[in-house]
């Protein structure tokens, strides 16, 4: 069996064909012929089931070590599909910084559907088997989160709902199968929104999951063929091109991360910087013993500093949402990817306005750095 990086190129051989292309090929035919009406045949309907999709399926269910993969128009599409496997009156635990969207299809879409939650700090293993109800079904949560950092362990959370028979799922967008396999740690279901690292370039959105067992395949396929909402033959392709630089794109991610973070580090207008793989902390403990690396994405809080000034002369960092592409992008989380809190909820969730995130992509280090001690200083207060 090939490793890692092998199997992004080479997982699933792509020149099965009879022209020798060393990519597989694009179908966008909606409909397959039968050869006559007694004949049982592999393709019959895109929707279905389509070759392209196909084989991004296949990669990201080698890579994440799964039973099947399933792609989707986008990440919430995939984890619409995902939590349709529940029912009326089933209850789940939720991590309680989740992203914003998936938050809301909890709280606004299958609420209606009387599919209860309980959102509790996921790290916190006590809070975690408090909310846990004679029918809850599942704990979703994501290991990092967004824009803070909090890191919960995949292992533990594991170890409380096989006592309690439930189902793990896990939103893996952050980490990527690079860095964190959860299905390997004893997770059930993962989930990407594969518009961030897979994709990589800032040009398709689309969501995956992968399953770990035949009987959650079966649940998901079903979801997947009756709901509909599947990955386009042209955007499976890209997102299994955007597959196949994914640790070469993340290495340089992370290792302009961590020079970035030394940067922040030493100056005395940053005032904490969120990032995992700052050593002394429990996130970080937790973040070193379960994951290869500590993720492309940070976030800190200025002091003595205009932080609208500073994101707006930002010249290389974009301002802009979004993460997981080969540009570098800042945000404002408290006027950008969470505006629609209240300012009490912002201050509960403990995103300040002076909180700025970080979105770490390819380019030189050196640049970048250049790019934010300019920015600092032309908004600084002192
Ligand atoms: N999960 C996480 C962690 C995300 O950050 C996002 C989007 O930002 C989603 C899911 C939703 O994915 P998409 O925007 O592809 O629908």
């Amino acid at each position: 069996m090939s490793k890692f990086n092998t199997n992004l190129v080479h997982g699933i051989p792509g020149n099965e064909n009879k022209t020798g292309a060393v990519n597989p090929p694009i179908y966008n035919s909606t409909t397959y012929a039968y050869p006559d009406t007694e004949s049982v045949i592999r393709w019959d309907y895109a929707r279905s089931g389509n070759p392209t999709r196909e084989f991004l399926e296949k990669l990201v269910a080698q890579l994440e070590n799964g039973d099947r993969g399933f792609a989707f128009s986008s990440g919430m599409a995939a984890i619409h599909a995902a939590l349709s496997i529940f029912s009326p009156g089933d209850h789940l635990i939720i991590g309680d910084q989740i992203y914003g969207g998936t938050f809301r299809l909890f709280n606004q879409y299958f609420k209606r559907w009387n599919i209860e939650f309980t959102a509790v700090d996921t790290r916190n293993s006590a809070a975690v088997k408090a909310a846990i109800k004679p029918n809850t079904k599942a704990i979703y949560f994501e290991p990092f989160t967004n824009p803070l950092l909090h890191v919960t362990s995949v292992r533990k959370i594991v170890e409380i709902a096989q006592q309690n028979d439930l189902l793990v799922i896990v939103d893996n967008t952050f980490l990527t199968p690079y860095l964190q396999q959860p299905l390997n740690l004893g997770a059930d279901i993962v989930i990407h929104s594969a518009t961030k690292y897979l994709g990589g370039h800032s040009d398709v959105i689309a969501g995956v999951v992968v399953t770990k067992s035949k009987e959650l395949s079966d649940k998901l396929y079903f979801s997947q063929n009756a709901i509909g909402s599947v990955l386009s033959p042209e955007d499976s392709n890209l997102i299994r091109r955007g597959i196949q630089t994914l640790t070469v794109r993340l290495d340089r991610q992370l290792l302009n991360t961590q020079k970035i973070v030394a940067f922040l580090q030493k100056r005395t207008d940053i005032k904490k910087i969120n990032y995992p793989g700052i050593p002394g902390t429990s996130e970080h403990a937790i973040a070193k013993d379960e994951c290869k690396d500590f993720g492309a994405v940070l976030s800190f809080e200025v002091q003595n500093i205009d932080v609208v000034k500073f994101v707006n002369n930002l010249k290389l960092f974009q301002l802009a949402v979004s993460l997981g592409a080969v540009e570098s992008l800042a945000e404002l989380p408290a006027k950008m990817s969470h505006a629609e809190l209240s300012d009490t909820e912002l201050l509960a969730c403990g995103i300040s306005p002076n909180l700025v995130r970080l979105a770490v992509g390819i380019e030189d280090a050196d640049d970048l750095i250049a790019d934010l001690e300019q920015a600092l200083k032309l908004a600084s207060n002192s």
